[in-house]
């Protein structure tokens, strides 16, 4: 097959539809779920050399995989947890991931703080088996360190009663970057990614095996039937609907848990190092991380009945991280402080023991593979996103007997991936796209579409040509984090990213103001009043 992508460099999705619908291929995967765990899958398929397809019903990594906490870690929770071999996997892909994406992995410093010597005591040797468990793929060694330098390095943190602190490392990535350089690197790969593709029935053979699926353009609303060799439920906290699909009545196998995030203006954590919370009041770890020139809090763990591709913040969440952190810095931030608040849903294996906190439910990954052989994937992190890919073809292979190709996604570069990243450079989540990003700029580097968060009018174009970009909302929250990092800035520039979307994609004025309206619509509920 021949991916009209790699000859035109850019890409125009009703060109790159009609390719697949043309292609009249039988696929050997097809990944239902564009976020971290789908686009893993997908990836790994593609790089083995298998003809893959995968589809997203919104946009790619608009569901869990764009609201995390933003570490790449091992989990410092899990080790007190005692989850040895989660840590240990999830540090490996830590270093990984670094390797492959050092444009979006950065090597971020954490420190606990600590009041009491117990606490010294713990951490100190905590964070050393921490470090020893990662192995030659650490980052970094943990080292107490003194009140003084804790307080020189968070000037806000609390000094009554202050130790000291203890200084370790993890990763820090942007999320939904990552999810846009994967599916460019499927693309590159030879492999198939497309988004507003909502699969809405699957096909059974006379055997009763999963062998397609029926697919709806969000779009359009036309309807396409796809064939293949094996399908992949990678749907997060919707698993159990394309289960029921599968099996009317089948029974519940995800638990999912809401975290919430506030993020403020850096004025009130002034600092480059992350701040790590072990124990909050209600048994949670908490985190302060820096990321692009704001600060991040997080994150709670609220038990949910229904999933949603839009969760709200609960008032008690928001109210819980802000007195939470406000016990740790100098100045207490407000609700009128807040710049976006985001929640995100985590797709859970659920436990055997119904009784079990969502806290404590293992964040290991699980596949289950049904009488139809169709195989669906539960739980995991973004961290050991790659892990679950290969596990998933591993599986599928050894299910289907199809003989093992070699996973080729350990060492292999993703789309946009350069050595040396400045971090200090507004575009240096682009990678090595920067450079041709800065060309398209035409000498105009100044002219920014917004000038708070450095989003420049180029971006919107390239987002579009190069990222299948398709709503204002998708270059707004996921190519761009303008949502994320400032709501009330992101609706600002809404209407303007709305002309420039129009100019591109020869969409009329109606357009232009139905995705305004929609736009303004969601950002409400990033904003806190
Ligand atoms: C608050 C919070 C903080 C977290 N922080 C971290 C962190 O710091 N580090 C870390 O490693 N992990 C973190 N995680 C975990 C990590 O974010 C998730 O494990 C991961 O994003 C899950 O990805 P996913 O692809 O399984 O699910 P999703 O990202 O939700 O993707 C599933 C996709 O399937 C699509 N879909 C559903 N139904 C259909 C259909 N019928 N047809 C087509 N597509 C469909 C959805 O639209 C969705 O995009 C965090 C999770 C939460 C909730």
């Amino acid at each position: 097959m021949t991916n009209s992508l790699l000859n035109k460099g850019t890409i125009d999705r009703e060109i790159y539809l009609q390719e697949i619908v043309d292609a009249t291929i039988d696929w050997d995967l097809i990944v239902i779920g564009g976020g971290a765990t789908g686009l893993g899958i997908a990836l790994d398929a593609t790089a083995r050399g298998y003809k893959t397809l995968l589809v997203e019903q919104a946009d790619f990594a608009k569901g869990t995989s764009s609201r995390s906490t933003k570490l790449v870690h091992g989990g410092v929770r899990y080790l007190a947890q005692g989850d040895v071999k989660l840590v240990r996997e999830a540090s490996i892909e830590r270093g990984l991931l670094h390797r492959n994406a050092p444009h979006l992995v950065k090597d971020q410093n954490f420190i606990v703080p600590v009041y009491t010597l117990w606490d010294r005591l713990k951490y100190t040797i905590g964070l050393k088996v921490y470090d020893w468990i990662a192995g030659r793929l650490s980052l970094g060694s943990s080292v107490f360190i003194s009140k003084k330098e804790t307080i020189k390095k968070i000037p806000g943190i609390k000094s009554s009663g202050l130790k000291g602190g203890v200084l370790y490392h993890d990763g820090q990535f942007d999320d939904s970057r990552l999810a846009i350089n994967l599916v460019q690197s499927i693309w590159e790969n030879g492999g198939y990614a497309i988004n507003y593709m909502q699969v809405t029935n699957l096909m059974k053979d006379e055997k009763g095996n999963a062998c397609g699926i029926t697919v709806m353009d969000m779009e359009t609303k036309k309807l396409y039937d796809f064939k293949s060799k094996s399908i992949v439920n990678a749907t997060g906290v919707f698993v159990d609907a394309i289960l029921q699909m599968d099996k009317p009545g089948s029974n519940k196998t995800i638990c999912v848990s809401q975290g919430v995030h506030l993020v403020l203006d850096k004025k009130f954590y002034p600092s480059s190092e992350a701040l790590m919370i072990p124990e909050t009041s209600d048994g949670r770890v908490l985190f302060a991380v820096p990321w692009h020139d704001k600060v991040v809090l997080g994150t709670t763990d609220t038990p949910v009945e229904e999933a949603s591709l839009e969760p709200l913040a609960l008032e008690k969440e928001i109210n819980f991280i802000l007195e939470t952190a406000g016990n740790y810095l100098s100045t207490k931030p407000q609700r009128s402080d807040v710049l976006s608040v985001f929640a995100g849903l985590r797709p859970l294996a659920a436990p055997q023991n119904g009784d079990q906190k969502t806290k404590e439910i293992s964040r290991s990954h699980k596949i289950i593979v049904s009488t139809s052989k169709l195989f669906t994937i539960l739980g995991g992190k973004w961290t050991t996103y790659r892990k679950m890919g290969e596990d998933m073809v591993n599986r599928i292979e050894k299910e289907l007997k199809w003989g093992h190709k070699k996973p080729a996604t350990a060492t292999l570069h993703i789309h946009g991936f350069a050595a040396d990243t400045n971090w200090n450079d507004p575009l240096y989540f682009y990678g090595s796209d920067a450079t041709l990003i800065r060309q398209h700029m035409n000498g105009s580097s100044n002219d920014w579409l917004s000038e708070e968060l450095k989003i420049h009018r180029t971006q919107i174009r390239w987002a579009i040509e190069h990222e299948m970009a398709r709503t204002v909302e998708d270059v707004l929250s996921r190519r761009t984090r303008a949502l994320l990092l400032n709501a009330k800035e992101s609706r600002r520039i809404a209407p303007e990213c709305a002309a420039i979307m129009a100019n591109v994609l020869g969409k009329d004025q109606q357009w232009e103001k139905d995705q305004v309206e929609t736009f303004n619509k969601l950002a409400e509920q990033y904003i806190l009043n």
